[in-house]
């Protein structure tokens, strides 16, 4: 990439973060807008997050496991909604995050520090945001106070996780960050053991060229999420849980739940269905991406 294109990339950026920001500027003012009550997604496993950004509560026995926090300045909705679900929050052991981004450790240093919950990310994003920190995405306009927590625990690819009597196999997924983790673990609903899985970071906003050079990631990441598909492709998912709730129907789901009873987070189509869309989503921004290099080519 010449200096030209950089500022052109640049450009474009701006103008993505810009419409990103005023898009979620209520949210921000006010998160409480985007509450939910919290609910059960089968036995010892709970969603605690919003509307904006999906958190689930691991009840492993042995304390408790909580992946992702949520937005900065959003603290407050979690605590209530751990509460709410009917635990403690001060008995969160751990907090493993599914990748280096503050819509996802929002409340993560604020835990550390109130109830000494000790903080786990992969080796991978926490060496990025290291390196660069800018690459959280932290809004400092926003949040001024904000920062980048410190990490307890780093997790490699393949690792498993083991608290109680939960075990957490963690995927390096990469593409929308360096570090993305999926994770995958068994969880019983009426005496049936199914495997519950996450894909730990779908947006493809992330693939696209501008948000690339803005972060100084690899060009190749679109390419990157469809290895990771196929990486996690042929796991037996059935309990899908998302990352944000657009992956996995997470409130139309909770929607139908409440209306006609039984549980629509069993659901074995799910992870295919969005995996699937996902696929063809990044297949959009490669083109997308090299429409951009032909359009600055001719600039
Ligand atoms: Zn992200």
């Amino acid at each position: 990439m010449n200096s030209k294109e950089k500022e052109i990339l640049a450009e474009k950026y701006k103008d993505f973060r810009l419409n990103y920001d005023k898009r979620n500027e209520g949210f921000y003012t006010n998160p409480s807008i985007a509450r939910i009550e919290p609910f059960k997604i089968a036995d010892g496993l709970y969603y605690v997050g919003d509307k904006k950004v999906c958190i689930h509560l691991i009840d492993t026995g042995d304390g408790l496991i909580v992946i992702d926090s949520g937005y900065l300045g959003a603290t407050h909705l979690l605590v209530d909604s751990i509460w709410r679900a009917g635990f403690d929050p001060a008995n969160v052991r751990w907090i493993i995050h599914t990748h280096g981004h503050s819509d996802h450790f929002g409340a993560s240093e604020e835990f550390r520090l109130m109830y000494g919950t000790k903080l786990a990310i992969s080796k991978v994003d926490a060496e990025c945001i290291r390196e660069k920190p800018h690459r959280a995405h932290v809004v400092t306009r926003l949040f001024p106070f904000a920062k980048i927590p410190e990490f307890d625990y780093e997790i490699e690819d393949g690792e498993i996780f083991e608290l109680g009597n939960v075990k957490i196999r963690c995927v390096l997924t990469p593409g929308h960050t360096q570090g993305v983790l999926s994770l995958f673990f068994d969880v019983t609903e009426n005496g049936k053991t199914y495997l519950a899985g996450l894909y730990g970071g779908a947006g493809t906003n992330a693939l696209t060229l501008p948000y690339i050079c803005y972060n100084e990631d690899p060009e190749d990441c679109p390419q990157q999420m469809l290895d990771s598909i196929k990486k996690i492709w042929d796991e037996p998912v059935v309990v899908h849980l998302g990352n944000h709730p657009g992956n996995n129907k997470t409130l139309e789901k909770r929607e139908q739940q409440i209306k006609e009873g039984g549980n629509p987070f069993i659901a074995p189509n799910s992870w295919h269905e969005f995996l699937s869309g996902l696929k063809a989503r990044v297949q959009k921004i490669i083109k997308d991406n090299e429409a951009i290099k032909a359009e600055m080519a001719e600039a």
